[in-house]
């Protein structure tokens, strides 16, 4: 027999799966707003002009493909950390943090979870209820048993603060707590400054772990409104991770940009856990690519480059909120009635609709707008032409 026999299909990943679907349906007004995308207003994967700026620039003067240093480029790791947590802060200027660039905010993800997999084999992760739908496969591959904190409070259109205490509260010292540090993904529901505090604080307490995963640093407040969380964490002292992705912030999808950030007690500990960290990385890809890092690399620390880029952050972010205030008045319009503001306060990319898996189904069958089962559609993927038939359609299904 042959020695993949016994290989069983496994199940296809519910969101490209989606867009497999989409891309076979003949209707010529279909829209897709199931991928996590930022799309411009005329339906297109933007290529933001500070990238376009920086990869001209980068191919004036080609330079030998050599291998990068296992933890990336320097420059690039010190720009993240600026972004990140802020290049004046303590944390940062005491050489307490270590950055290592990373494959994506996925890669970031997964090389702390195999770091924290040698650390602490038996520490449960908890993840939001619901969230990415990566998460739970990443750590269960990491070797980690996975349970989830509550989160959203489908009711109230908000979060379940004091039940998501409560199980932070309970957990063991050591567990680790995986946070959507700003726009949560799929609910779009964010957690103010205060209970970011309040969080902080309960993992300080109970030695528990944080892990903040910062996917879409820019597309909810402005960027250092949305790393308020990872000043919520410096402030206490602690030693926690984030994940940082550039896939959305800087359109680099399949660049695949990110990195991993390690706060740690102390310089000298910092160097040790950056040898780790190393070690992971060694072991698993040898070393990260050079274009999409020395791309991101060249706008931040270029100022003219820097400010292009805010600028084009800020009307991404601006175009979302834009559709969200118009999606909510084609509705009312649409003869929608209660209350919508959920959608004009939800952050990021995505807003959780509400509605159930037959009417996202039904969305699809008979009106050709792909949104994922869960209720989530990708606000990033509307636009001027787009949002009147859409409204149209989420008008029928939701009364
Ligand atoms: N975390 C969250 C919450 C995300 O939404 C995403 C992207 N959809 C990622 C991580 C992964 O980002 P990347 O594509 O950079 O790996």
């Amino acid at each position: 027999a042959s020695l993949f026999a016994a290989v069983e299909m496994a199940p296809r990943d519910p969101i490209l799966g989606l867009n497999e679907q989409f891309n076979a349906d003949p209707n010529p007004a279909k829209v897709n707003l199931g991928v996590g995308v930022y799309f411009d207003d005329a339906g297109k994967l933007p290529v933001l002009r500070c990238v376009a700026e920086a990869e001209k620039q980068l191919l004036e003067s080609p330079k030998a493909k050599g291998y990068l240093p296992i933890d990336g480029i320097a420059a690039y790791d010190k720009a993240v950390q600026g972004l990140v947590f802020g290049a004046e802060s303590e944390a940062v200027t005491s050489g307490r943090v270590a950055t290592v660039q990373a494959l994506g905010g996925t890669g970031g993800l997964k090389v702390g979870a195999d770091f924290l997999q040698r650390l602490r084999p038996a520490a449960t992760v908890l993840i939001s209820d619901p969230s990415w739908e990566n998460h739970r496969a990443l750590f269960t591959n990491a070797g980690f048993p996975v349970d989830t904190y509550p989160y959203y409070d489908a009711a109230a259109r908000g979060i379940r603060f004091d039940a998501l205490i409560a199980k932070l509260q309970a957990a063991a010292a050591g567990t680790v707590v995986v946070l959507h540090a700003c726009c949560h993904n799929p609910t779009g529901c964010d957690l103010s400054p205060a209970q970011w505090q309040q969080i902080a604080a309960t993992c300080a307490e109970r030695g528990l772990v944080p892990f903040l995963d910062m996917a879409y640093q820019g597309f909810g407040k402005g960027i250092a409104e949305d790393g308020a969380a990872v000043q919520c964490f410096l402030a206490t002292g602690q030693q926690f991770f984030v994940s940082t992705s550039f896939s959305k912030s800087f359109s680099l999808y399949g660049e695949r940009v990110g990195a991993l950030s390690v706060v740690c007690a102390s310089k000298e500990e910092c160097a040790r856990v950056l040898s780790q960290l190393k070690i992971v990385i060694r072991t698993n890809y040898s070393n990260p690519p050079t274009f999409g890092a020395q791309v991101v690399a060249t706008v931040l620390t270029t100022p003219a480059l820097r400010a292009m880029w805010e600028k084009e952050l800020a009307g991404m972010r601006e175009r979302i909120k834009a559709m969200r205030s118009a999606l909510v008045q084609q509705l009312q319009a649409a003869g929608v009635q209660g209350d919508l503001s959920y959608i004009t306060t939800q952050m990021g990319m995505f807003s959780y609709s509400g509605l159930g898996k037959e009417q996202m189904q039904r969305l699809r069958s008979e009106f050709g707008v792909y949104g994922v089962d869960s209720g989530r559609i990708c606000v990033a993927a509307l636009n001027s032409r787009n949002i009147g038939p859409v409204a149209a359609a989420l008008a029928k299904v939701m009364a």
